[in-house]
């Protein structure tokens, strides 16, 4: 039976590579009577190359890019080796993992959760809150019902790596902590991260998502940048898409993506815009970011024209890019020294 169910499995993803690569790409031209895109994923830090090969599959499969940047940040979700998404996240202060992840396509749609417990992959759950309702943001406990009738099925997330790192921050609880006065930002520790992935796909559709478990040791309920549209992940089928990673609550304070966005409907090309993003992140940010400890925020953006771009305010930041042939990763440039 399971061998009978495998066999029927792989048939079904041959004849989707087949149809996408020798019969679908061209119907699909002929059907929109436009050009046929050149598909490009990007998305942040070096477990974006895994991500991406992910969407990529998906996209030649004949998906399109909402399809592709689900299936593409679920891989990383489900990975309890990476500790700042999904299932393994470090938890917060009450060693409880909470989970951010918003999902927005070319026409506008878009959802997003906020401090969701116990589903592994909230990317999903975004795109149900998307689909489904006619919101666009559920949090906490409201979203976590709100899964469970859709089906997703409750699980612990925290691993017993992650609970041994709880426990060294608490036996070790100082300075480093979340409840320090804002100014002390760059004293957050350095173990947050967020996976962002923006695609286009054949037709030139552009999707993004971004997911993350947000700060470490975070106080309870602390909701990040990336299930709120506009800071976290922004698209805009006629223009680009923006994505951040970084301390979210910089990012908050100057919307960034949607500045992105925004930089590049002005005819700025993605580099130029995210480094506009990142300046005003500076500028509001001064004071706090001449501390000496780290306090990071970067952005990747792609045009409709499939240009890409990524800076940072920070040396470290890096971004995955897979294009027709190459899947490599990129020191992002970044702004200060
Ligand atoms: N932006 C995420 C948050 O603030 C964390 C990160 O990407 O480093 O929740």
């Amino acid at each position: 039976m399971r061998r009978r169910e495998f066999i029927k499995k792989s048939a079904v993803v041959g004849v989707g590579a087949y149809t996408a690569t020798k019969l679908g790409i061209p119907k699909l031209i002929t059907r929109s009577g436009g050009k046929m895109a050149s598909p490009v994923v990007i998305s942040t830090w070096n477990y974006g190359m895994q991500a991406n090969e992910t969407a990529w599959k998906t996209l030649m499969g004949g998906a399109n890019s909402l399809d592709a940047v689900e299936q593409g940040v679920r891989v990383i979700e489900d990975d309890p080796s990476i500790m700042s998404v999904g299932y393994g996240g470090l938890p917060d202060e009450e060693t409880k993992v909470t989970l951010d992840a918003s999902i927005m396509d070319w026409r506008g749609n878009c959802g997003g959760v906020g401090c969701l417990q116990n589903i592994k992959n909230p990317i999903s759950v975004a795109r149900k809150v998307m689909e489904r309702t006619k919101h666009v943001l559920l949090v906490s406990e409201g979203a976590y019902s709100f899964a469970l009738a859709h089906g997703f099925k409750p699980m612990d997330l925290l691993t017993d790596e992650a609970r041994k790192r709880w426990l060294e921050w608490k036996e070790n609880l100082s300075d480093k902590d979340n409840w320090l006065p804002p100014h002390d930002m760059n004293d957050l520790e350095d173990n947050h991260d967020t996976i962002g992935m923006l695609a286009m796909d054949l037709k030139g559709r552009i999707s993004g998502a971004v997911t993350t478990s947000g700060l470490a040791w975070k106080i309870h309920g602390r909701v990040g940048d990336s299930p709120i549209i506009g800071a976290g992940l922004y698209v805009d089928g006629k223009v680009g898409a923006a994505a951040s990673t970084g301390i979210g609550e910089a990012n908050m304070r100057i919307v960034g993506s949607h500045l992105v966005v925004e930089s590049m409907r002005s005819g700025m090309s993605p580099q130029e815009a995210c480094e506009v993003a990142i300046k005003r992140a500076i500028e509001v940010h001064l004071k706090m970011i001449k501390a000496d400890k780290s306090f990071q925020l970067a952005y990747i953006a792609l045009n409709t024209k499939g240009e890409v771009g990524g800076a940072a305010i920070r040396k470290g930041f890096q971004y995955a890019l897979r294009n027709d042939g190459t899947n490599k990763l990129y020191d992002s440039k970044y702004l200060y020294e």
